[in-house]
């Protein structure tokens, strides 16, 4: 590999990002993030792989590629996989393959969430959060297919014979399905909340599957769950009135978040910059029934997205709790914490998601 100008290896770094579906666009924040993230021996090293997530290389493929000694590639690579900088994964045969990682879902959750605190960590989470506000918000929810979708509190939902009488409610609907089926399930601290302490919502909260739960635990920067573990944590966040987001996919979801509009780039998407295509809603609505329903406003306060609204007393005619359904995402906390069991989550449409993570990601 020719030796490139400083200037050349980061953008040719952030050129190499931006062949993943969620697009990374040059501004001076993403920029200067990736110089302070990266060293520039590290940056021109990544870019021997041809694409996030795409073709993972074998140690002696690296060697072969980067022309470089195998010392100085283990090296690189071991200082890499311990940031959270480069996916580490076994294949089948249990031969070890490394992978480039995207800006999102990627380098957000693995870098943020390892490791301890530092000043690089700080300074590259202020970076990433203006680069959030400044346009890669809106790029994360650029196409019609939204990768990330909101999963219901299982315990919330149900049929009406008359507003779903053709629908049935899938597997890929039910979180308990998702972790029953996965092969691994890991839980890692929240690299939303990380990125922007603005909150003091519990930090210990993002499921991850697979591969990525054994890099993850592997490296130090989470510990593993057995199938009950992840349903009580699951249903501490419901408690603890955090929406829960994953993969818009309908089997190996990579992660299941539990999710405030305070941090999650997620939900932000649509609570701080109004895109409907930030993420694909559950295809589930609240349905109250105003005769049980004693106003007692805990849908109100709980719900993420204001679409539930107190309307009190006016000339002595009754108080109100007015829905507003365009701003609801059909997370089900508002019946998860009703205390009269006065709302049901519905089901009302089907938008069936694609099956699994690469389908889904060829479609964004
Ligand atoms: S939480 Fe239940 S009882 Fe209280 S206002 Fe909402 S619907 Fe009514
Ligand atoms: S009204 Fe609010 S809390 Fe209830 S399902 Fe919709 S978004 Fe969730």
């Amino acid at each position: 590999m020719g030796i490139l100008a400083e200037a050349d290896v980061y953008e040719k770094l952030r050129e190499k990002m931006n062949l993943f579906p969620v697009r990374v666009p040059w501004t001076k924040e993403v920029m200067e993030m990736l110089k302070v993230v990266y060293t520039r021996e590290e940056a021109e090293f990544l870019t021997h792989f041809p694409a996030p997530l795409q073709d993972p290389e074998t140690m002696d493929q690296i060697v072969e590629k980067t022309g470089k000694p195998r010392e100085k590639v283990q090296e690189i690579v071991d200082r890499l996989t311990s940031r959270g900088l480069l996916l580490r994964f076994k294949g089948r045969d249990g031969t070890v393959y490394y992978n480039m990682i995207p800006m999102v879902p990627g380098f957000d959750l693995y870098y943020f969430a390892s490791g301890r605190d530092s000043d690089e960590k700080r300074k590259a989470a202020k970076l990433f959060d203006k680069y959030y506000q400044n346009g890669f918000g809106i790029e994360m929810g650029a196409s019609n297919y939204s990768w990330a979708r909101v999963m219901p509190v299982e315990k919330t939902i149900t049929l009406d014979k008359e507003i779903s009488s053709d629908l049935t409610i899938f597997p890929y609907e039910k979180m308990s399905e998702f972790i029953k089926t996965s092969r691994k399930i890991a839980v890692i601290n929240c690299s939303c909340r990380i990125i922007r302490r603005t909150c003091d919502h519990p930090l210990e909260t993002c499921l991850i599957f697979g591969s990525v739960a054994e890099f993850m635990v592997e490296n130090g920067f989470g510990r593993y769950l057995s199938v009950e573990e992840a349903l009580e944590l699951l249903e501490e966040m419901e408690k603890a009135g955090l929406v829960h987001n994953t993969m818009n996919v309908q089997s190996n979801p990579g992660f299941v978040c539990s999710c405030c509009t305070c941090a999650c780039i997620i939900l932000r998407g649509l609570s701080e910059l109004h895109n409907p295509r930030a993420f694909a809603k559950s295809n589930f609505l609240p349905v109250r029934d105003a005769e049980i329903c004693t106003k007692c406003k805990k849908c109100v306060n709980i719900c993420p997205m204001e679409a539930n609204v107190y309307h009190a007393s006016h000339d002595n005619g009754p108080e109100r709790i007015l829905f507003l359904e365009e701003r609801c995402i059909g997370c089900g906390l508002c019946a998860y914490h009703c205390p009269n069991d006065a709302i049901k989550l519905v089901k009302i449409k089907d938008q069936v998601p694609e099956k699994t993570p690469r389908e889904a990601f060829m479609r964004v």
